[in-house]
């Protein structure tokens, strides 16, 4: 069972509102790029180098600065096992993304929980309190997964300005659907790392790519407690061709906003209760009716995360955002489901 337990094979040809993927598939320039390896590249050890300073270039920074990983779950797992010990404490803000747990759980550490309010509010001064007694880490995802909230920068940066000894982890995986972004911090901050993916907005999940981004000095001891080849040689021409042609992402993730905004309005009206989300899925809270929805739309191959583990009770639904045309899908299929009600 994978730790995300959930059934992760036979999702070819449905509609994949499961996993926060890019639903219409990656940019035409990473396939063209995939398609173009020869042989010899394929036979050859990846070289991380030149397309690590390409794409440091990209993102504003310097190559000491910027690590690729095997997808953020190798950048996430990699920190971990650098920087903790059995015994360590990792602060985590529940719900959040599980792997989070996960890793922390694999690598002995005391893991302290705090939780975000019923009306999924980050808990400020509770995060405030325990930041005194410095944590090892502090994994945070900005916008968080599931619940689509973002924190405010200057909350931020009060907690890192509180605890110079604890390493902040900043997952922004959404970071193409939240147009927010701490990366030029790790200047001031040499307890920030912060963890991007090609998985989500850049729609490459299947060839696992993500990167971490922190001072010099945390970058080096990454690297040097690093497995020599944990990135692909199809991943690194993919994404660097992405890169190239990122007005694609760009489009995609202008196109998501509007279909959050057009799902979220007709989600309420079906009586569901929805989050403000900054990210490419929305969680509503359906109550007693989500068994029954989930159970519905998977028969019309339409997949919608349960997420009811989150919260000990039935009811919340994590539904990833397509384009506009499979979002009127998807409410077609939940119209049929309530007929009562209009959308
Ligand atoms: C999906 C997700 C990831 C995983 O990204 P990969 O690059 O596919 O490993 C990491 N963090 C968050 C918050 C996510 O939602």
């Amino acid at each position: 069972m994978n730790p995300a337990h959930v059934p992760i094979e036979g999702r070819a040809g449905a509609l994949r509102l499961d996993f926060n993927e890019n639903t219409v598939g990656s940019s035409a320039a990473a396939i063209r790029a995939v398609r173009k390896l020869t042989a010899e590249q394929l036979a050859t050890y990846p070289e991380y180098i030149t397309p690590t300073a390409s794409m440091a270039r990209w993102f504003g920074v310097k190559p000491n600065e910027l690590t690729l990983t095997n997808g953020a779950d190798g950048a996430l797992q990699h920190i971990i096992s650098t920087f903790v010990e059995p015994r360590s404490a990792i602060l985590l803000v529940d719900p959040t993304f599980v792997m989070y747990r996960f890793y922390a759980q694999l690598s002995g550490a005391q893991i302290v929980a705090l939780h975000y309010d019923s009306e999924m509010k980050f808990p400020v001064d509770p995060v405030m309190q325990a930041l005194r007694k410095s944590p090892r880490l502090f994994l945070i995802a900005n916008p968080n997964n599931p619940t689509g909230t973002l924190i405010q920068s200057v909350v931020i940066r009060r907690m890192l300005d509180a605890a110079p000894r604890t390493l902040f982890v900043l997952d922004e995986a959404y970071t193409e659907f939240s147009g927010v972004t701490v990366l030029p911090w790790i200047r001031r901050y040499p307890n920030l790392i912060v963890v991007r993916t090609f998985s989500k907005g850049a729609g490459l999940a299947g060839l696992r790519l993500g990167c971490m981004f922190a001072c010099p000095e945390v970058s080096s001891l990454l690297a040097r407690t690093r497995e020599p080849f944990p990135v692909n040689a199809a991943a690194i021409v993919a994404a660097e061709a992405t890169l190239r042609d990122y007005r694609a992402v760009r489009r995609y993730g202008k196109e998501v906003g509007v279909a959050r905004e057009f799902l979220s309005n007709a989600l309420v009206r079906f009586g569901a209760k929805v989050f403000p989300s900054a990210a490419n899925f929305i969680l509503a809270d359906f109550g007693e009716s989500a068994p029954q929805i989930l159970r519905r739309l998977s028969k019309r191959r339409i997949l919608l995360r349960d997420r009811t583990s989150d919260f000990g009770r039935p009811g919340y639904v994590r539904i990833t955002i397509g384009t506009q045309s499979q979002m009127r899908r998807l409410i077609r299929e939940l119209q049929s489901l309530f007929p009562g009600k209009t959308s």
